[in-house]
């Protein structure tokens, strides 16, 4: 069970309506029942049901049975492509452990709106599916100038740029320290763009590999590679 309510020993929980319709009108819990309960920040708890009827009840956390499992400090920047190809991107950031992820709005980006609720709750349905007791933050689209102007040169932005052919990647003797991923829409960056980018002192531009890949590919593979050399 996914809750907004802060995760602690004797603490009492109220899920909203549709949570407790699941859990007394569908699963049918009684007092007593154990269920576990995480919020994405606290880790996850194991929560006993002290009220239950089919309108409502209540449940009291019990004891934690795992620490928050803090992802490595990596955000990940994207140009939000086709609809189910987003939900891919935010999906496997998840996956892969990024702590942030932040659509962004470049030259060539086509979709000018973005349902922010419901990448978020993507990447809780994803922290969900793959264990993780985090959930990383999805932010307003934003444009990547805005963005760039008001950047902390203190994380450093992995340009991912397929101009930059070089080895199987580039990623090999990357500095330690927080980090972004910047991958671009399907056009690319526009010169204008690459020009900026390039003249950034925070900015590293990095080939994953000799072919051209789909931002959503790319997103996965630069996430990886990122991980291998400097995730835990
Ligand atoms: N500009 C290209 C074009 O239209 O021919 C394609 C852009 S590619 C489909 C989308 C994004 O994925 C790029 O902006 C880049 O961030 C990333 N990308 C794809 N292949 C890459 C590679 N081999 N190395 C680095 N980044 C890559």
């Amino acid at each position: 069970l996914h809750l907004d309510q802060p995760l602690a020993p004797g603490q009492l929980l109220a899920p909203d309506r549709d949570q407790a319709n699941y859990l007394f009108a569908v699963m049918r819990l009684a007092p007593g029942d154990r269920i576990l309960a995480f919020n994405g920040r606290d880790g996850e708890w194991v929560a006993e049901v002290t009220q239950a009827s089919k309108r409502g009840g209540a449940l009291i956390v019990v004891e934690q049975t795992r620490p928050v499992q803090l992802p490595p400090d990596l955000w990940l920047l994207f140009a939000p492509i086709k609809k189910a190809r987003t939900d891919f991107i935010v999906e496997k950031a998840t996956e892969m452990g990024a702590a942030r992820i932040l659509p962004v709005q470049t030259d060539f980006t086509n979709s000018e709106r973005l349902r922010q609720d419901r990448l978020q709750a993507h990447a809780l349905e994803a922290a969900e599916q793959c264990g993780g007791t985090y959930v990383p933050e999805v932010a307003d689209l934003q444009p990547l100038s805005k963005l760039l102007a008001s950047w902390d040169p203190s994380r450093r932005i992995l340009w991912c740029d397929e101009a930059r052919v070089g080895s199987v990647h580039s990623l090999k003797g990357l500095e330690r320290g927080p980090w972004a991923i910047l991958i671009g829409p399907e056009g690319g960056f526009s010169p204008a763009e690459q020009a900026k980018l390039a003249a950034l002192p925070f900015v590293t531009p990095v080939s994953l590999g000799p072919r051209i890949l789909r931002a959503d590919t790319a997103a996965v593979a630069a996430l990886s590679l990122w991980q291998a050399e400097l995730g835990d």
